[in-house]
């Protein structure tokens, strides 16, 4: 299908990214692996009460995510991102579900990592945040230096409330499109973030290897991997507008 859509610099986008957006940088999702993460359950390995049962295996799965990070690349995906928002600058906004900062290492700026990412760990009695680089990684359960408790990765799990929700709150106010890549539409509150931009009559655009749950909410949708769509998207968005001006 082609897009419909020209962003002017005056466009105010939002883009709302989830795992499937770094399948193609060698990264499994949830929802093409049956459930799992890298061969875990989610409640093993993605909940506080996993955790709490055992926090040896989950800080162990935390590490070979930190440590397979460093063996991948972003894909064309990400930097096809990286462009929009060179072209749109302060209009855009990257709100991700990832925990991977493929965004980033793209070179993207205005992101909003809802669900933490892997950089940081958090005590679980006196909250003191930590870059992972600055703890002992050696330890199977890393301690806080300051109480000695556990630490634990600052990640949003299964049950905890995402972070940034008024920024993303008061972006979903000012935009006029929001766009979706690589997500199931299960993950909730990301997944109802499509159906407040409907209500509030924003035009809505989906890039999707599989149909999302909530496709009811998607006015364009652009079926594939977003590795392959999004560059050229990105391409006919920002060009239809430099010619026509
Ligand atoms: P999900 O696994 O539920 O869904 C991924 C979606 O991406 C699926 O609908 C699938 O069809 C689609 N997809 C797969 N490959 C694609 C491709 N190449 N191009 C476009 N779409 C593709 O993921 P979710 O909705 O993000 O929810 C999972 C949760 O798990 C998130 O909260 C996230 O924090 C966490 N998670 C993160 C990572 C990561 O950081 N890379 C990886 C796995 C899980």
């Amino acid at each position: 299908m082609e897009t419909q859509v020209k962003f002017s610099k005056k466009d105010k986008v939002a883009i709302l990214t989830g795992a499937g957006i770094s399948a193609e940088s060698g990264l499994k999702t949830f929802r093409d692996n049956n459930g799992l993460w890298e061969n875990h359950p989610v409640e093993e390995v993605a909940t506080p009460q996993g955790f709490n049962r055992n926090p040896r295996l989950v800080w162990k799965f935390y590490k070979q995510r930190a440590s397979q990070l460093k063996k991948v690349e972003p894909n064309p995906g990400h930097y096809a991102l990286k462009k929009l928002e060179d072209y749109l600058e302060n209009n855009f906004n990257l709100i991700t579900q990832n925990i991977d900062e493929l965004h980033s290492r793209a070179g993207n700026k205005r992101i909003l990592h809802m669900h933490g990412t892997l950089q940081f760990c958090i005590c679980t009695k006196c909250g003191k945040r930590y870059k992972m680089g600055n703890i002992d990684l050696d330890e199977e359960i890393p301690k806080c230096k300051t109480c000695r408790a556990k630490l634990r990765p600052d990640i949003v799990w299964f049950g905890e409330l995402p972070k940034y929700l008024d920024e993303i709150q008061s972006i979903m106010k000012s935009i006029n499109y929001f766009i979706v890549i690589g997500t199931s539409g299960v993950v909730y509150p990301a997944a109802q973030l499509l159906q407040i931009a409907k209500q509030n009559r924003v035009y809505t655009i989906g890039v999707n290897l599989e149909v999302p749950l909530n496709m009811k909410y998607i006015d364009e949708f652009h079926q594939g991997k977003s590795g392959e769509i999004l560059p050229k998207l990105v391409e006919q968005w920002i060009n239809i507008v430099k010619e026509n001006s």
